[in-house]
């Protein structure tokens, strides 16, 4: 296994194999995972396999969500060998932030939802660091996991309108033995509010059914939203979309899921269901 920092070394490594090889790509900010895993598994091993690794600083909105995003360089590389990765690109601050600064973005109005309505300037960061690494990687295909389902509908909107040769391929969210969505943001949370935790995907089912047997969804979300507060859940949002644009829905007739950002012990976590 390979690995790069630096750019131009990450462009010529790619010219060496482009013409020959399917080059799968999947991105990641590192504290790899079973999440990550199952992206990394899903790509053909036939396919020339490439993990980014980069602690994209303009997605975040808040400073101290940056500082201790858990970055584990090593632990991560040695996970990637054992998983059969043939590179791992990953870049530092300055070798990304000059090559991003010029760049200029277009986002959809759904980006204006959801994560996009509470984290300023978070899709305009992934906008960029998403379309930085498909020119420079030139992928036939890469992986994204349905967990960040807004950051997914971003992503196969960068690839339709600037890369259309390259597919999206997305990966259901892989989650623990108690339906934990795993997250590398879940490694701050203490012991003792997992409990709390688990009640994320909890209320997901519970609405998920709840709708499915024809109750009011207006009822559905408040009650949950209270059974949320009672259990020092701080939530952020609780909506019932569409899958295709995001819009909120107040009843399941089109395809749609029920998405959630909360605050446990001051960590930010989201998940989805779809119905
Ligand atoms: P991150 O390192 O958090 O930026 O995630 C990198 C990629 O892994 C993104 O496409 C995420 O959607 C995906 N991912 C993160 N957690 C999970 C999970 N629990 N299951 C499936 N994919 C995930």
């Amino acid at each position: 296994m390979k690995v790069i920092s630096s750019l131009d070394d990450a462009k010529s490594f790619i010219n060496d194999h482009k013409s020959d090889e399917t080059i799968s790509l999947i991105p990641t900010m590192g504290n790899i995972h079973s999440g990550h895993l199952k992206l990394i598994n899903s790509a053909s091993s036939s396919s020339l396999k490439i993990v980014s690794i980069y602690v994209n600083e303009l997605q975040f909105d808040d400073r101290n969500d940056y500082i201790s995003y858990p970055r584990t360089l090593a632990d991560d590389l040695s996970i990637c060998e054992d998983n059969n990765v043939d590179l791992v690109f990953a870049p530092d601050n300055s070798v990304i932030c000059k090559q991003l600064d010029s760049d200029k973005n277009d986002l959809p109005k759904f980006t204006s939802y959801m994560c996009g309505a509470n984290r300023p300037g978070h899709f305009s960061g992934v906008f960029r660091i998403v379309k930085f690494l498909f020119k420079i990687i030139e992928p036939n295909y890469a992986y994204f996991g349905k967990k960040d389902f807004q950051q997914l509908l971003l992503v196969k909107y960068i690839a339709s309108t600037y890369f259309p040769k390259l597919k999206i391929i997305d990966v259901d969210t892989v989650r623990d033995s108690n339906n934990i969505a795993l997250s590398s943001r879940l490694s701050k949370v203490s012991r003792e509010s997992l409990h709390q935790v688990k009640l994320i995907f909890q209320t997901l089912m519970i609405m998920k059914k709840k709708l499915l047997s024809g109750l009011e969804y207006n009822d559905v979300k408040e009650s949950s939203l209270l059974d949320l507060e009672d259990n020092n859940i701080s939530v952020e949002y609780l909506d019932l979309r569409s899958l295709e644009t995001l819009k909120e829905q107040v009843n399941i007739n089109h395809p749609c899921g029920i998405f959630i950002a909360c605050y446990i012990d001051n960590i930010r976590l989201i998940d989805n269901i779809e119905i």
